[in-house]
């Protein structure tokens, strides 16, 4: 049989703005995660979502409706404030805020929440251990073979990455991108130079599809998870007709340019009513060649890894 992952990341960030908005959130609430419910019940499809904290303090409703709906509940840390990402935390602070994150999403949802994905998909050498001391079995957030460049935060640290294994495995104690002898599980997202996610099938969709192609018959010879993910922010459209400066999130000339500047621009194609339509393209495409769609955990269980 052959998986693939849909993973969902649930924020504030407007991709619109470039910055975290509480109204955005809002549009999540009431607009993005019953949209995508809807879609997923019609197809049949049991997904994973990362939520942080701050949106389910925020709008504890979002909590509900995913685990009302018989989806996995998994953390994407307290915050997403680019000052306080993962690798830039102490092993102190990264454990305090998984378990603070994990109880907010659990008193919540009524469920363990054992599956974490770092905001823009930043860890560094404590996180396998803060991993461990606050109770979480899975992660996904390394993304092998990613070509980052300028275009992220915390790009150094993801160079590791380069030659991080695609299939499932446990990770080394000191590096989510080395198998080891830890407890953490690592599903990697999928990835090939280019990420196999939203942004790109919005962006290029004829590139996603030449990426996907690969990746399902890698899937097919070597039996690798498809895992795939977007935001639920990328189906709201914030477009205004007021001109806006973009919001600066770095000191550095380069970042601002390529992180913030470029970045949004393209990032900021076929936001809002194509998104929905280009991934109820893929959701159609993907289940005509036979993939089973199931949870972040439900996979660990069925690989045995649980
Ligand atoms: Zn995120």
């Amino acid at each position: 049989m052959n998986y693939l992952l849909l993973t969902n990341d649930v924020e504030t960030h407007s991709i619109y703005y470039n910055t975290l908005r509480d109204e955005t959130g809002y549009k999540v609430y009431k607009q993005a995660i019953p949209y995508l419910l809807d879609l997923y019940e019609k197809n049949n499809i049991k997904s994973t979502f990362f939520i942080t904290g701050y949106i389910a303090q925020l709008y504890p409703g979002v909590v509900k409706m995913i685990a009302d709906n018989g989806h996995e509940v998994a953390c994407h840390g307290l915050t997403h404030e680019v000052e306080k990402a993962f690798d830039t935390l102490s092993l102190e602070d990264q454990i305090s805020h998984l378990k603070e994150a994990k109880k907010i999403l659990e008193d919540i949802s009524n469920q363990e929440v054992i599956s974490f994905r770092a905001p823009a998909l930043r860890v560094n050498k404590d996180t396998p251990r803060a991993l461990e001391e606050a109770g979480f079995k899975i992660d996904s957030s390394i993304s092998p073979q990613r070509l980052d460049f300028f275009f992220s935060f915390g790009s150094i640290e993801k160079i590791k990455r380069l030659i991080s294994p695609r299939k499932i495995y446990f990770t080394s104690n000191e590096n989510l991108a080395r198998r080891g002898n830890s407890k953490i599980i690592e599903l990697p997202v999928s990835s090939f130079s280019l990420p196999f996610v939203g942004s790109l099938m919005r962006y290029n969709n004829l590139l996603f599809r030449i990426l996907k192609s690969f990746l399902v018959i890698e899937a097919k010879y070597f039996g690798t998870a498809i895992n795939y993910y977007m935001h639920p922010t990328e189906f709201i459209d914030e477009y205004s007709k007021e001109k806006m400066k973009v919001n600066r999130r770095s000191k550095s000339f380069l970042k601002y340019i390529f992180a913030d500047i470029v970045r949004r621009k393209m990032k900021l194609k076929n936001l809002g009513a194509p998104a929905k339509l280009l991934y109820k393209q893929f959701i159609l495409d993907i289940n005509n060649n036979g993939f089973e769609t199931v949870t972040i955990k439900e996979y660990c269980k069925i690989k045995g890894f649980l």
